[in-house]
C-alpha cells in the first residue's frame, strides 16, 4: 500500500481517552489505540502523538484559579496521559520516546526537537508531552507546534465524531458536515475544530488536518492513504 502521508501526528483529547467513562482513562480505549498506533508503524508511516487533558483538567475552565497555575495543571494531565500511552504502546512492542516539554526526569527525556526528528525518522514513536511547555496554549496548538517542527505532513485530529460541522449535530438535527474546509473558512465562520492559534499555525505552514472519528478503526489508515474520512482542513 502507497501512503499519501508518511509522517503523521496524532492529536488525541483528553476526553477521546476517557472513553464511555468520561473522565480518566479508560485502559480499553488506550489499548485500542495503541493498537491504531502499531498500524501505522508497522506500514511504515512516522508517527508523532500530541494527548490532550481535558479528561482531568483544562486550565481555562477554572476562573477561581490563577490562569497560569491552572495551566500548568492542565499540562500536567497531558503526562499522566502521555505514560498511558506510552505503557500501551511498549505492551504492543511498538518502540516509543515520551518527550516533556517540561523537564521532569526520571519519567520523560526533556523535549529537544533534534533528538524527537532522529527518533521520528528511526520509525519510532514520539509522545510530546507537556504541551508546548508554556500556559495560555492548548494541546491543538502543541499538535500544529510539533508538526511544524517535525515537517510532518498531516495531522490526524481524532474525535468521537465523524468530522466538523456547521452546528452541534447533537443540538440540531439539521446540522451540516463539510466534507472540506479552508483555514479561513474556520478562522471567519469560528468552528470550534481547533482553537485559533493552531488553525493559524497549520495555515502558516501548510499543515493539512485530518478531522476523523476514532471508534471507526480503519479511519486512521484511510486518512493516511488519502481518504476523506471524516472533514479535510487545508488551503
Ligand atoms: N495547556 C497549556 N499549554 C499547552 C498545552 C496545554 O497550558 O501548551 C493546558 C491548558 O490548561 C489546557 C490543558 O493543558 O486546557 C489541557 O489541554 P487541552 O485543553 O488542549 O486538552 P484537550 O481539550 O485536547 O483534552
Amino acid at each position: 500500500m502507497d501512503y499519501k502521508y508518511k509522517r503523521v501526528i496524532l492529536k488525541l483529547s483528553g476526553e477521546v481517552l476517557a472513553g464511555k467513562k468520561g473522565f480518566g482513562v479508560d485502559d480499553d480505549v488506550v489499548a485500542d489505540v495503541a493498537g491504531y498506533v502499531k498500524k501505522l508503524t508497522d506500514a511504515g508511516i512516522q508517527v508523532g502523538v500530541v494527548i490532550g487533558a481535558g479528561n482531568f483538567w483544562r486550565g481555562r475552565s477554572n476562573k477561581r484559579m490563577e490562569r497560569t497555575t491552572a495551566d500548568y495543571m492542565g499540562m500536567m494531565g497531558t503526562v499522566m496521559n502521555s505514560l498511558a500511552m506510552a505503557d500501551a504502546l511498549k505492551f504492543l512492542g511498538v518502540k516509543n520516546h515520551m518527550l516533556s516539554a517540561i523537564p521532569m526526569t526520571p519519567l520523560a527525556e526533556s523535549y529537544n526537537r533534534e533528538k524527537a526528528v532522529q527518533y521520528i525518522e528511526a520509525g519510532d514513536v514520539v509522545i510530546f508531552s507537556a504541551g508546548t511547555g508554556s500556559p495560555f496554549f492548548s494541546t491543538d496548538t502543541t499538535a500544529a507546534l510539533r508538526a511544524a517542527e517535525m515537517d510532518a505532513e498531516l495531522i490526524l485530529l481524532a474525535k468521537r465524531i465523524d468530522g466538523v460541522y456547521d452546528s452541534d449535530p447533537m443540538l440540531n438535527p439539521d446540522a451540516k458536515k463539510y466534507d472540506t474546509l479552508s483555514y479561513s473558512e474556520i478562522l471567519n465562520k469560528k468552528l470550534g475544530v481547533m482553537d485559533f492559534t493552531a488553525i493559524t499555525l497549520c495555515m502558516d505552514n501548510h499543515i493539512p488536518i485530518a478531522v476523523f472519528d476514532l471508534n471507526i478503526p480503519e479511519n486512521i489508515m484511510k486518512a493516511c492513504e488519502g481518504q476523506n474520512v471524516g472533514t479535510i482542513v487545508s488551503g
